[in-house]
């Protein structure tokens, strides 16, 4: 429907970064791990995991011949510094000589985390489509409080990417994981910093993972939707690591801090609602949408899919109340950051009215 993407009109000129890292892909590919581990020079690596998958981290390390690994499966969402803190005193008293991050966010965060205490370097096997494994972007909490920074220290040396562990990743958190990662991907095309290269790859992957996504829900057991989406995932991962993020990534983060929202959801609900805020300043990232969704209008169909992939309707189904969200408009408006269109809080206001209700995008005057 929407037709071929032609070579870019007048480039404007751009810096751009890529980030040095391996990259192995395919079903199966968890078997290479040895000689990826030797590669890396790593005979002690640490498996860091979450406790729900420290089964699968313990037959992975079972696995791995001549090198002697230990689990630490104490990761939890969002790095708390205590819990990093015991990591690293587990790494130090196994002599550990590099860090495998099994999961999604969680454990790559933890990795990242103590590969700024640590001269450790990273091998990442992600498990969900959070992207994380391709950027060095850190996060830690502490005491509530979350503290974010860049470091080229936390990239993973190595990727492996193995669509058969995404296999046993339950349906609704498959959805809400790759409409986060399509987020990276909106923000991406229409990044101050954006560039023809990293337009072409959020392009790539926001169609890869519309796709591969309902397939995934079909059939949550069947490689091709998750070979699919792991390939998505992994280009979103990679625009998110070269592009800056603006309102909506803004937005979810305010809204995940002061109400403690889920993160995956909240990007999956507030998506549709953004890209319809941005719309009119963004021509250019709207026909790489639509191209990649085939559908006609941008903002409609990001709606349309969250609908068919059973996202929760609103974030009034996050427990969210409507009075609340004068206070998240005037927070997402109080520092300024580069964004499309420019940020007013009555249009932003309106913004998070309809994305607490949940109805198709309107325009925000
Ligand atoms: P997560 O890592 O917390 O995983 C969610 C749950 O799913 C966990 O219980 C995990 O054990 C389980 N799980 C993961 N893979 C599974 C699988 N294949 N089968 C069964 N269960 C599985 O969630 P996430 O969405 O991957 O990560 C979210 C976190 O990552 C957030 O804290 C977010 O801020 C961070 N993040 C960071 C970056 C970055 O660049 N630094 C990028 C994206 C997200």
């Amino acid at each position: 429907m929407q037709g071929r993407r032609n070579p870019p009109e007048g480039i404007a000129a751009f810096v751009y970064r890529s980030a040095p890292a391996r990259v192995v892909f395919g079903a199966g590919s968890l078997r290479h791990l040895g000689r990826e581990l030797e590669m890396l020079g790593m005979k002690r690596p640490l498996i860091l995991c979450t406790p729900e998958q420290a089964a699968d981290a313990r037959a992975v390390a079972a696995n791995l011949g001549d090198a002697r690994p230990s689990v630490f499966a104490e990761a939890v969402m969002h790095v708390p510094v205590a819990v990093v803190g015991a990591a690293v005193a587990r790494a130090r008293a196994a002599d550990a000589d590099g860090l495998v991050a099994l999961g999604g966010g969680s454990a790559t965060g933890l990795a990242k985390a103590m590969a700024l205490e640590l001269p450790l370097r990273i091998l990442a096997i992600p498990t969900t489509y959070a992207g994380s494994e391709m950027t060095s972007i850190y996060g830690l909490t502490d005491e509530g409080e979350k503290r974010t920074g860049r470091d080229d220290r936390v990239l993973p040396a190595t990727v492996l990417y193995d669509p058969a562990l995404t296999r046993s990743l339950p349906a609704p958190l498959s959805a809400s994981s790759g409409l986060n990662a399509i987020a990276h991907c909106v923000e991406a095309l229409y990044a101050a910093d954006g560039n023809p290269v990293v337009s072409l790859m959020a392009e790539e992957a926001i169609g890869a993972l519309a796709h591969g996504l309902p397939e995934v829900l079909r059939e949550p057991g069947a490689l091709p939707g998750r070979e699919r989406c792991l390939y998505g995932a992994w280009l979103a991962g990679m625009s998110l690591n070269v592009a800056s993020m603006a309102l909506h990534h803004k937005l979810c983060h305010v809204l995940g801090g002061s109400l403690n929202l889920p993160h995956a959801e909240t990007h999956a609900i507030v998506l549709p609602y953004a890209t319809a805020y941005n719309a009119p300043a963004a021509p250019a990232a709207m026909a790489a949408i639509r191209r990649a969704l085939d559908v006609p209008d941008a903002a409609a169909g990001l709606h349309a899919l969250g609908r068919t992939l059973g996202v929760p309707k609103g974030l009034g189904e996050l427990g969210v109340r409507a009075p609340q969200l004068d206070r998240i408009a005037d927070l997402a408006v109080s520092q300024p950051y580069p964004n499309p269109r420019p940020l007013e809080r009555a249009a932003i206001r309106m913004l998070l009215q309809q994305a607490y209700e949940g109805g198709t995008p309107a325009s925000m005057p």
